[in-house]
């Protein structure tokens, strides 16, 4: 190993929405700019996903891996503590893991990069002499919002989903009330004060921000965050668009060989894609709603199936693709006899990103999860947005009104049922009607704006090697 490469520690939090995020930018920073990468990976029980990603992973070379086991905390939890509570307090008692780890690293790292969740662990970095930086994997409002809130927090009166005027951040689009992330939704939860304090850490505690987001998907918003002083003044540090930073390779899964094959056999963008993420759940009648919705559209489908809320098996966040087989008996009777010819269940998980980039795949019915939508997008994939949780609400404002790639119901689908005609009118025109066709077009010229932006003369490639190139000067002044 040489010398003087740079060696950068990245911790991730737990689930596979945050493992998916660190590990692509540690695999782009070590292949693409050569820089030794450690990733300090904060583990629950590892769920069958995780151990996949980590194997292929380990079969990679490009980057080590430490796992950080987590010490009970069940005491410090009540068993209806919101995920953002429960991440925050599970990073926070990982703390001492993260400063052992770094500690027993024969090659100490010059750099720690926190994920979303981690920006507390930033001050460990104090202690070994290393630079410490926030990377946070969504889009550049939600970012935004995060690190204003505390200004918001005296300005506004009452919840923010009462507003009737959508929340101003300084050169940024307005929030919504009804967009808001779900940490913002009631201001007396114990998750809203983690959330707000995430926010002021990603400004003092840090050295720069990370987005794994670039120009044509963020203009506005990314202009704000660097240029505007009033937004300025409360960022306070350099803010680095990166991306978009997606999976190049998939996970080796049960369901692949059979998934592909029928895809193989399908017309070209003949396919919508339904997946909800790797903890995504709905309704029992939900679900029935949507298996109307989909056979009365006539149109082919691949439908990852998860168990619904409140069964025996309904995902959650933190064990994602758990086991090969879901039982199926919450479809709709006949179901799958009437759609054999033109749909596939894929049971609890399915490679995402080889079927995203598949010919035959024409929409994806999707949750928002930043991953998902990213992935989409360099799949040149429209959408349908049906936001669950987190900042999906936010995300799908972003796809469907401010980029034109996505529709979604009129109402929000975490408040009222989504109806079969309501779903069969959104399938049919995403993959059918002229409209759709518009979607498909500007999702292409959107996916082509992002390889340009990673490409070696591209505005990602470049803030990476400014973010780098930074890190080495300070590393010298050391
Ligand atoms: N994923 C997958 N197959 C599945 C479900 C999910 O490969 O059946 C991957 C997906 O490609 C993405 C990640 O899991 O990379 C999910 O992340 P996202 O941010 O979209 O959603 P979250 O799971 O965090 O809600």
């Amino acid at each position: 190993m040489e010398q003087n490469k740079l060696h950068v520690a990245i911790i991730s939090s737990p689930g596979m929405g945050h493992l998916v995020p660190t590990l692509t930018l540690g695999h782009r920073l070590a292949t693409h700019h050569h820089l030794e990468v450690t990733i300090l990976a904060v583990m629950t029980e590892t769920s069958p996903a995780e151990t996949r990603i980590l194997t292929t992973l380990n079969d990679s070379n490009h980057i080590n891996l430490v796992k950080i086991p987590l010490p009970d905390i069940s005491n410090l939890l009540h068993h209806d503590d919101a995920v953002v509570t429960q991440l925050a307090v599970m990073m926070r008692e990982a703390r001492s893991g993260i400063r052992s780890a770094i500690s027993a690293m024969n090659r100490r790292p010059h750099i720690l990069i926190g994920d979303l969740f981690s920006s507390e662990s930033l001050p460990i970095a104090d202690e070994f002499r290393m630079q410490k930086y926030v990377y946070v994997p969504c889009q550049a409002r939600f970012v935004a919002l995060t690190v204003y809130l505390h200004v918001l927090d005296k300005e506004v009166n009452g919840q923010y989903v009462d507003q009737t005027e959508p929340l101003r951040i300084p050169g940024c689009e307005p929030v919504r009330s009804q967009d808001v992330p779900d940490p913002m939704l009631d201001r007396f939860n114990r998750q809203y004060y983690e959330y707000l304090q995430m926010g002021i850490n990603f400004a003092t505690l840090s050295q720069g921000i990370l987005i794994n987001t670039w120009g044509d998907l963020d203009r506005t918003t990314l202009d704000a965050l660097k240029y505007n002083k009033n937004l300025q003044s409360i960022v306070n540090v350099p803010v680095y668009d990166i991306g978009p930073l997606t999976r190049a390779v998939d996970l080796v899964d049960s369901n692949e060989n059979r998934v592909i094959k029928w895809l193989d056999m399908q017309p070209v963008e003949s396919v919508i894609f339904v997946s909800f993420g790797s903890g995504g759940t709905l309704s029992a009648s939900q679900i029935i709603e949507l298996a109307w919705g989909l056979e009365l559209s006539q149109q082919k489908f691949v439908w990852v199936i998860r168990p619904p809320i409140g069964s025996l098996n309904d995902g959650t966040f933190f064990t994602s693709g758990s086991g090969p087989d879901a039982p199926t008996g919450f479809l709709p009777e006949g179901f799958l006899d009437r759609t054999r010819e033109r749909g596939l269940i894929a049971p609890l998980w399915a490679p995402q990103v080889k079927i995203l980039n598949h010919q035959s795949i024409g929409g994806f019915l999707t949750h928002c999860g930043m991953n998902s939508f990213h992935e989409s997008i360099r799949g040149g994939v429209p959408m349908i947005a049906w936001p669950l949780y987190a900042e999906q609400r936010i995300n799908a404002a972003l796809l469907t009104e401010q980029l034109g790639v996505a529709v979604r119901p009129a109402t929000l689908p975490t408040e009222k049922e989504v109806g079969r005609e309501e779903i069969e009118k959104m399938v049919r025109t995403l993959m059918e009607s002229e409209e759709g066709k518009m979607m498909r077009e500007k999702v292409k010229i959107l996916r082509l704006s992002a390889d340009e932006a990673l490409s070696i003369k591209g505005s990602s490639y470049k803030s990476m090697c400014e973010f780098i190139s930074c890190c080495e000067m300070k590393m010298k002044s050391l």
